[in-house]
């Protein structure tokens, strides 16, 4: 930036035009980014905070903004601010639905080891309740790649294997562009994923072949702009903490 000519500061109106016709190069015209206050990175001993624009779905207080099966109460145990599946209670699902969105979520596989592949410390964070990004103990413990954690479950292996041990909580950011259907019901865009499992990219802008399933292979169906975020109980006490969802819009909208 330079102080001797301010109008630098706020941009040109004698510069080519991108492409896309809309704005200029440096326009000085186009909208200024919504500001966001940053959250807080979370440490072994405590959740961090989330950005404040997120929707915070727990924050380690209740389940007020989930449920269980139907429309009931969900009944997963909170304390010490996290959140346990308890199994046989169901899948917990948010209340709140959800397009295009950043999702934060940090989980712990239960540090008493028990079971293997599939059995041990299965969960899973269903995304518009139906695009699964697998939650296992994947730490020394092998079983099918594209159901291992970080996997879009039953479609693709995540690029590395990033999990900590169990008993330490991990992190996933999830960026998610959800499908777009046409009339008829047929695909317009498929959906798409990146994921950053404990700081670790682990999907790259990943298409999707469509909702997630166990030994069948996957196929679209379409449904509607937004949908929930559900928590899977697959029998295992897995902890949860620190959720928060970003609704994400596109460039230069307020
Ligand atoms: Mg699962």
């Amino acid at each position: 930036m330079s102080s001797e000519n301010p109008q630098q500061n706020v941009g040109y109106s004698d510069t080519p035009v991108l492409p896309g016709g809309k704005w200029r190069v440096h326009d000085g015209a186009r909208p200024q980014p919504r500001v966001v206050t940053p959250g807080a990175e979370s440490s072994p001993a405590a959740a961090g905070k989330a950005p404040s624009d997120a929707v915070v779905l727990f924050d380690g207080g209740d389940l007020a903004r989930w449920k269980g099966r139907g429309d009931q109460a969900a009944e997963w145990k909170v304390e010490n601010g996290y959140v346990e599946v308890v199994g046989g209670k169901g899948d917990i699902t948010s209340r709140d639905e959800f397009g295009d969105a950043q999702i934060h979520v940090e989980f712990m596989s239960p540090a008493e080891v028990k079971g293997n592949g599939q059995g041990r410390g299965n969960s899973g964070v269903f995304i518009m309740n139906r695009y699964e990004i697998q939650v296992l103990d994947c730490y020394e413990n092998p079983t099918y790649a594209d159901g291992t954690v970080g996997s879009v479950y039953g479609q693709y292996s995540p690029l590395v294997n990033a999990a900590r041990k169990p008993g330490e909580w991990q992190t996933y950011d999830i960026f998610w562009t959800a499908p777009r259907f046409k009339a008829d019901g047929s695909v317009e865009k498929p959906a798409y994923v990146t994921v950053v499992l404990n700081g670790v990219l682990v999907q790259n802008h990943t298409e999707l072949m469509g909702g997630t399933s166990h030994r069948t292979l996957p196929e679209y169906k379409q449904h509607g702009p937004k949908g929930p975020i559900r928590l899977q109980d697959h029998g295992n006490p897995v902890r949860f903490r620190n959720i928060w969802v970003r609704p994400l819009k596109g460039h230069d909208e307020a």
